[in-house]
């Protein structure tokens, strides 16, 4: 059994030198830690990451540290003890690096792996999902001109899915075709300088259909996180490369026309995260694709289970950041599941070397994993998961 001792927390910088948590506790069997990473482009209903600010959290994990020193852990479930404690008290982020400490102490005294304490059943790995050329608001920063200049794709993510049997493989190959886009992209967009953006995707001036001619070229599954939200202002799809204005309706026709001319395999926040019909419209007209949501569910059950009494989606992306509790990602995971809806474990824009994503997504049986293709942070978690697949071949 585990019996924390000790509980504390600090800010530490995530890849964009953004504070975010870093939260440590002292136990019987040693010391453990974990951080949570940052997002940009948030849903309006992600639960909160602090619950004033950062330095309100790490105090009040500090006022809280006699009533941990109570709790006896020994399994998955007793993470409920934890947010008994906390719940109301700090934020997601904060929450979610403290239960993350927690399992990381339980593995290690049961001399199991972090996804064993989930579900030692666990076999099938998940497909990954890597960002290769970026837009949007994650492309703000190192865009050539200004936020809206007209010079980056208005859609945020372009994705490459290989579809190889082994994680090992699939990573090589996804690296391979980013590092050969980079001389691709010097060709076609003479704008183009090498500069990357906080997923560490390549910037572009090209626009989005632009970019999906060249990414059709690669022969692999493409998909496209578009983040609609971000550029949905009353009630009009704001695109700037090139500047017009779509109505849901033109947005719905637009996009058909996208999926048709480029296959896409994979669509992400197509819409505004209120728009559970429009989500509906375009599932109904491609059964066979995923339409996933990622601001409009925000890896909450009761969201989730909307979009399912709608018809919205196929896939859900779950951030566990998102709400906090691993107790409330496994309820998002068991939903999904019973409803057939894809699980996509995915990575923050901001993220910190923390690996228990990896963990966490073989642990609760994810089909996909969306989580960069370089970069030391996004590196570091999927050779996590590709340590994971080595365990099985040893
Ligand atoms: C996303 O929208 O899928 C994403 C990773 O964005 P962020 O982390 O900035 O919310
Ligand atoms: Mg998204």
């Amino acid at each position: 059994m585990v019996i924390i001792k000790k509980v504390s927390a600090k800010a530490i910088l995530d890849s964009r030198k953004e504070k975010t948590i870093l939260v440590l506790i002292q136990t019987n069997i040693g010391n453990f830690s974990a951080s949570a990473p940052n997002g940009k482009s948030k849903g309006k209903r992600e639960a909160k990451s602090y619950k004033k600010n950062i330095e309100g959290d790490i105090k009040a994990i500090k006022d809280f540290e006699d009533y941990f020193t109570e709790e006896v852990i020994e399994k998955f479930e007793d993470l409920r003890r934890i947010e008994d404690i906390v719940e109301g008290h700090v934020g997601a982020n904060t929450i979610f690096a403290l239960e993350s400490a927690v399992l990381k102490a339980i593995a290690k005294e049961q001399n199991k792996q972090i996804w064993q304490v989930i579900n030692p059943k666990s076999k099938s790995f998940p497909r990954l999902v890597g960002n290769c050329i970026g837009g949007g608001k994650h492309s703000d920063s190192t865009s050539p001109l200004n936020k809206n200049s007209g010079c980056k794709p208005d859609f945020q993510e372009f994705l490459l899915i290989p579809n190889l049997k082994s994680v090992k493989d699939s990573f090589a190959k996804i690296r391979k075709l980013k590092e050969n886009l980079k001389q691709i992209l010097k060709e076609k967009d003479e704008k183009f300088k090498g500069e990357k953006n906080d997923e560490d995707a390549w910037t572009t001036s090209l626009n989005e259909k632009q970019v999906l001619d060249v990414l059709n070229d690669l022969k692999i599954p493409i998909g496209v996180d578009i983040a609609a939200s971000s550029f949905y202002k009353r009630k009009k799809y704001n695109y700037f490369n090139p500047m017009l204005k779509r109505d849901e309706k033109e947005q719905l026709n637009y996009l058909k026309n996208l999926i048709k001319n480029f296959n896409l395999f994979y669509i992400e926040d197509p819409f505004g995260e209120e728009n559970f019909e429009s989500f509906s419209e375009l599932l109904k007209k491609f059964p066979d694709r995923l339409i996933i949501g990622d601001d409009l569910t925000v890896t909450n059950p009761k969201l989730l289970e909307k979009a399912i009494r709608k018809k919205s989606i196929n896939g859900i992306i779950v951030k566990p950041n998102q709400n906090g509790s691993l107790l409330k990602v496994k309820k998002v995971c068991d939903i999904a599941k019973k409803n057939n809806i894809k699980i996509i474990f995915s990575h923050r824009s901001g993220e910190t070397p923390e690996t228990i994503l990896a963990d966490l997504a073989f642990g609760f049986g994810a089909n996909f994993f969306k989580c960069g293709i370089t970069g030391k942070e996004r590196e570091a978690k999927i050779k996590r998961l590709i340590e994971i697949e080595e365990f099985f071949n040893s």
